[in-house]
């Protein structure tokens, strides 16, 4: 599943063919993502000029011009690709030509994805704090510590309601490099602590971001690169190696569900 990173280097790759270009035609070719694409999308889209292209949280927002944004999140399995379509068109749910050339599309395999337009982003329900934004403080961490102190410091880091765009990938990795095992209780995490793990989120972020994210089964950015950051795993998916830093073989557990990875010297 795309996580901050992977959605942040599409919103790269996309930006530089999209900004400034008029969107001449807009083809829906299935409405059935995880909510419809409602019946008068490609009417509203066609022949707006694209002012910007943005990420919040795992939304790509991109400015259609009177406070209107096209708005796209890639659910588990949604690309946006820029290019030319394969010519089978399998999952290629949306394509958008634009004028003078060039045509994305949304392909999505598994449809849970989302595509729609809106004029205010309270219509997403994003209510968590941007991590590489400025709120993202240790002070925050730690006065959530109060209300959320016998959830595990990992489920923290992947509520979105606290912290929007942190999936399971990142917050393993972050949690490595902050020394903190992922099944510790909030109420157990120390204030230098906080800042550490806040430190480390971001990051591992940043330079997931500059990898161009991780590759993992299908993620693509929009010109259809791979991203790197998966060689750069120091727990995720390593059940049984060796530890980079120490030597001991990392191991995993399951944590709300989803496959967590620690190293049991380095992290406590
Ligand atoms: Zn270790």
């Amino acid at each position: 599943m795309p996580e901050l990173p992977e959605v942040e280097t599409v919103c790269r790759t996309i930006r530089p063919h999209l900004v400034g270009r008029r969107i001449e035609a807009v083809e829906v070719r299935e409405r059935r993502l995880r909510r419809p694409v409602a019946a008068d999308f490609a009417r509203r889209l066609e022949g707006r000029t694209v002012a910007a292209v943005d990420r919040r949280a795992k939304y790509i927002l991109i400015d259609v011009g009177d406070g209107l944004r096209w708005v796209v999140h890639l659910g588990m399995s949604g690309r946006l690709c820029f290019g030319t379509p394969p010519p089978e068109l399998t999952h290629v749910h949306v394509r958008v030509r634009l004028e003078g050339g060039g045509e994305l599309f949304y392909r999505d395999p598994r449809r849970f994805g989302l595509m729609l337009l809106s004029s205010d982003e309270a219509d997403l329900g994003i209510v968590g704090i941007e991590p590489l934004g400025p709120d993202f403080t240790a002070e925050l961490l730690w006065s959530l510590r109060l209300r959320h102190r016998r959830v595990t410091v990992k489920s923290l880091l992947m509520d979105q309601r606290r912290v929007a765009g942190v999936g399971n990938i990142y917050a393993n990795e972050a949690l490595f490099e902050a020394g903190i095992r992922p099944s510790r209780r909030v109420g157990r995490m120390r204030r230098e602590e906080a800042g550490r793990l806040v430190e480390s989120v971001r990051s591992v972020l940043e330079r997931a971001i500059e990898a161009r994210g991780s590759s993992l089964l299908d993620y693509r950015d929009a010109e259809g690169n791979p991203g790197e950051f998966q060689s750069s795993f120091h727990v995720y998916d390593r059940a049984g190696e060796a530890c980079r830093r120490c030597g001991t073989a990392i191991r995993s557990s399951v944590i709300a569900g989803r496959g967590t990875f620690y190293c049991p010297r380095c992290q406590t």
